[in-house]
C-alpha cells in the first residue's frame, strides 16, 4: 500500500510509545510471534480504518472484526480471541488511538503538495 510507511510511523508515534510492551520510544519489545496484531495486519488495518467515516467506534471496530480479526490466527472460528479478552492485543487495546492516528495521517498526506510526496 502506497505510504504504508508513512500510517507505520505515526502509529508508532501516537501510540507504540504510550504502550505498555514498548520500549517507551515506540519500539515494540514483543517478538514478532508474540507482537500484536498492528503489525503483522498493519496495511489491512489502514485500509479498514480509511473504509470508515463516523463519529462512533463501533463501525470502526466493525471493520476491524471483519477485515483483521477474522483473518488472525488468535481469532477462533466462533469470533472469539483470548488474546484480546486477555487484553493482550495492543491492537484492540489502543484501537482508537490506532483510528486517530492513521486519520490524522490521511489528512496530512491529502494536504501535502504532490511535488513533496512519496
Ligand atoms: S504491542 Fe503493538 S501497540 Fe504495543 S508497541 Fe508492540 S506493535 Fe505497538
Ligand atoms: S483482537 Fe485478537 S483476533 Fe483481533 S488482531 Fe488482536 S489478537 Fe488478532
Amino acid at each position: 500500500m502506497e505510504n504504508l510507511d508513512r500510517y507505520w510511523r505515526a502509529v508508532q508515534q501516537a501510540v507504540c510509545v504510550k504502550c505498555i510492551d514498548s520500549d517507551g520510544a515506540g519500539t515494540c519489545r514483543l517478538s514478532n510471534d508474540d507482537a500484536c496484531g498492528l503489525r503483522a495486519h498493519f496495511s489491512k488495518i489502514v485500509e479498514s480504518v480509511l473504509s470508515v467515516r463516523s463519529d462512533t467506534l463501533e463501525p470502526y471496530l466493525e471493520a476491524l472484526r471483519n477485515n483483521v480479526c477474522a483473518h488472525c490466527k488468535h481469532q477462533s472460528p466462533d469470533g472469539k480471541c483470548m488474546v484480546r479478552g486477555q487484553l493482550d492485543c495492543g491492537l484492540d487495546r489502543y484501537f482508537p488511538l490506532v483510528i486517530d492516528a492513521i486519520e490524522s495521517a490521511c489528512a496530512e498526506l491529502d494536504e501535502t503538495p504532490e511535488a513533496f510526496g512519496d
